[in-house]
């Protein structure tokens, strides 16, 4: 399957399955953090860039397996680049919500939201996390290096409206580099921003997996906890040893032993050390080393040290296979 990986353990969300709309990597930013690797379509004009009919025929396909979908906590719609550049990304959730009972989160830049077009499509779901780095127009350009037509107030005034508008769940992240955009004078003027647009709750997030630029350093839990104090809303750090996709301790997840082709999907979003993948994959630690080793063997797979821990990433040549592979726009 192109478009659905995992299902994998996230700690926020639970056992979420991932529904990918985009090859990679097409985005209107490149940040200077991505985990993907460097945007190679920068643009900011929605479209199908993958058929809308095969996106949803996957998900048709493997929610035929009842038992499969039973274990599932929530869908969650992301993207190997911006998910809100699909054009197709309002009736993929509302096919979504036609099938299943289960909750849907949207992971996005918020980049688009200043589109009503972009917020109705997001009003069906769930959950949505949108994303604000920066609210100083040099920290924004330094950390999400967006395109030229992704101007900051109107970004900014997107998450307003939307904040305001959608009555699912609203968690802001904020991604926070160091010596980037973690200067008092941006914590003051995100936390002004934060204000406006008055999410549930923040995501706090720094550098934690091999990012695209070496200079993308991140900030210390001591720093973390010291910039959470300039919001006062909720905030939730995520590090590490505490992030997003963090596993649990469940077993076997998707109901059958994970295998090479899981790995290789679950790499082609972000990089990942061992345990967080045998965790987030629900699999025993040992078996995860063990495809691991054969992958890295075959070279579809290298090893990539940062921050004194050894992350598996997606080989360069076999990511480009992968992009090739899918069908073009
Ligand atoms: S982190 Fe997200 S928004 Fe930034 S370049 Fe990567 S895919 Fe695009």
């Amino acid at each position: 399957m192109d478009h659905i990986f995992g299902p994998v353990n996230s700690r926020r969300l639970g056992v979420s399955l991932g529904i990918d709309l985009l090859p990679p990597k097409i985005c209107n930013f490149n940040c200077i953090y991505c985990e993907v690797g460097p945007t190679t379509t920068f643009t900011n004009t929605r479209g199908e860039y993958t058929s809308t009919a095969a996106i949803i025929a996957e998900i048709d396909a493997y929610f035929a397996d009842a038992e499969a979908v039973a274990r599932l906590d929530i869908l969650t719609i992301t993207a190997s680049g911006e998910p809100t550049l699909h054009s197709g990304l309002g009736a993929i959730i509302a096919h979504l919500k036609q099938i299943s009972t289960k909750p849907v989160a949207v992971l996005t830049n918020g980049s688009l939201l200043y589109l009503p077009e972009v917020r109705r499509e997001l009003a069906k779901a769930d959950v949505v996390v949108p994303s604000l780095d920066a609210a100083r127009q040099e920290s924004y350009r330094r950390i999400d290096r967006p395109a030229a037509e992704c101007d900051l107030e109107r970004l900014i005034g997107g998450l307003v409206d939307f904040s305001r508008e959608f009555t699912g769940r609203c968690w802001l992240e904020i991604l926070l580099a160091r010596g980037i955009n973690d200067a008092p004078e941006d914590l003051a003027a995100l936390a002004v921003a934060v204000e406006r647009i008055q999410p549930e709750r923040i995501q706090l997030n720094t550098v934690a997996r091999p990012p695209l630029e070496t200079f993308a350093l991140p900030l210390s839990l001591e720093q973390l906890r010291a910039a959470a104090t300039c919001f006062q809303l909720p905030v939730d750090i995520l590090t590490d040893r505490n992030s997003l996709e963090r596993g649990s301790d469940k077993s076997e997840v998707s109901g059958r032993q994970a295998d090479q082709e899981d790995i290789l999907h679950l790499l082609q979003r972000r990089p990942c050390p061992a345990d967080d993948l045998a965790a987030a994959l629900g699999i025993q630690p040992d078996r995860a080393a063990a495809l691991l080793t054969r992958l890295v063997a075959s070279g579809q797979v290298k090893i990539s040290r940062h921050r004194d821990r050894d992350y598996y990433v997606i080989a360069p040549r076999e990511r480009d296979q992968k992009s090739a592979d899918r069908p073009p726009a």
